[in-house]
């Protein structure tokens, strides 16, 4: 059975689907402090998949996890991941990251659990100093959370050296879309990514969309990120997981598509996708961006066999299925269900 931490959330949910879709059975531990138990019920009508509500903080739940279930292998996606409150409120991060962490890979080693795949960030580069950003790149965060992920990524070289656990870092770029039939999406309280605000300015409940910076020093003076679709995200998890239960050695890989675009691309996409013309305000920079992220994928390309084909467009239309999909629910019965 493979474990799936932060099951309940945005990433860690369509892995969680795709491992079902390939017939996997799946635990998802996850303490519902951000995810939802709606995406829960989803996913277990689609496989078997098993719910276990529980903090990582909490090493005796932990223990009951690895007690009850025959785990042999984890995806780690549990953590808090918003860059504004990690700077506001670090300790907060380093207990639940770090710490958390630190208690999930000692169960793992006193069960004899020894492969993992992580859910890193290209946040641990900090500042690029050239683009695109290969896995060389020196890796200097410039906030709390992309140092939660940092630490964590040493911590598993450590363990690899001393008691051979084998770990696979996935280092996202920025991650976009829902699942390509509206069953789950990004559901996040509050919601602080680009796509989703352009989307959710155009229903009627909506603030207006803020642009923050258009002084950059990029072809249109917004910034550019590297939007890797969801699913293709989650194929990535796959293949890290098979590579090492064949065997494969602790490694680390970006994910993204080797291509970036602005802030104002993506808004017109968002236009072009919900057929509307939408409303924006120019704001001032947002502290900690830096203007442009693009991400080299070649070596999870080569080694993994990674090959993410979805386009920006395609998970701008999924995103736009998902938001309508959730609104249509939550006004139906008040909390969100049946999403099939
Ligand atoms: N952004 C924006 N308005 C928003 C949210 C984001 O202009 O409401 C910009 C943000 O400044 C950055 C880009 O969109 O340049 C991507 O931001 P997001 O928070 O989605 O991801 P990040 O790159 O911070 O991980």
């Amino acid at each position: 059975m493979i474990l799936v931490t932060g099951g309940a959330g945005y990433i860690g949910s369509h892995s969680a689907l795709a491992l079902l879709e390939r017939g996997q059975e799946v635990v998802v531990f996850d303490n519902l402090s951000t995810g939802h138990l709606e995406t829960i019920e989803t996913l277990k009508k689609f496989g078997n998949l098993e719910f276990f509500k529980g903090d990582l903080l909490n090493r005796e739940e932990l223990k009951h996890l690895f007690e009850r279930f025959s785990i042999d292998s984890v995806i780690h996606f549990a953590a808090f991941s918003q860059v504004g409150e990690s700077v506001q409120n670090p300790q907060k991060y380093y207990l639940n990251n770090v710490c958390g962490t630190i208690n999930l890979l000692n169960t793992m080693l006193e069960y004899g659990v020894k492969k993992i795949v992580f859910s890193s960030t290209a946040a641990t580069y900090g500042e690029p100093i050239q683009i695109p950003i290969d896995e060389n790149h020196p890796q200097q965060p410039i906030n709390p959370y992309g140092q939660t992920k940092l630490i964590i990524e040493k911590i598993m070289d450590d363990y690899d050296k001393a008691y051979g656990l084998k770990s696979v870092r996935l280092r996202y770029f920025n991650v976009a879309g829902a699942d390509s039939k509206c069953r789950i999406g990004e559901w996040h309280e509050p919601e602080t990514h680009l796509i989703p605000n352009i989307l959710k300015s155009t229903f009627s409940s909506g603030e207006v969309f803020k642009i923050f910076g258009t002084d950059y020093e990029t072809k249109d003076g917004t910034c550019v990120r590297d939007y890797i679709n969801i699913e293709d995200l989650a194929e990535a998890h796959i293949l890290a997981l098979e590579y090492l239960k064949s065997g494969g050695k602790t490694d680390f890989f970006n994910l993204g598509t080797n291509t970036g675009n602005t802030v104002k691309e993506v808004f017109s996409i968002c236009e072009k996708v919900t057929g509307r013309k939408i409303a924006a305000e120019q704001r001032p920079r947002r502290i900690g961006d830096p203007a442009v992220l693009v991400a080299d994928n070649t070596k999870a390309k080569n080694i993994l066999g990674w090959n993410p084909h979805k386009t920006l467009e395609e998970s701008i239309t999924s995103a736009y299925g998902w938001e309508n999909m959730l609104r249509k629910e939550l006004e139906q019965n008040n909390i969100c269900m049946e999403r099939i």
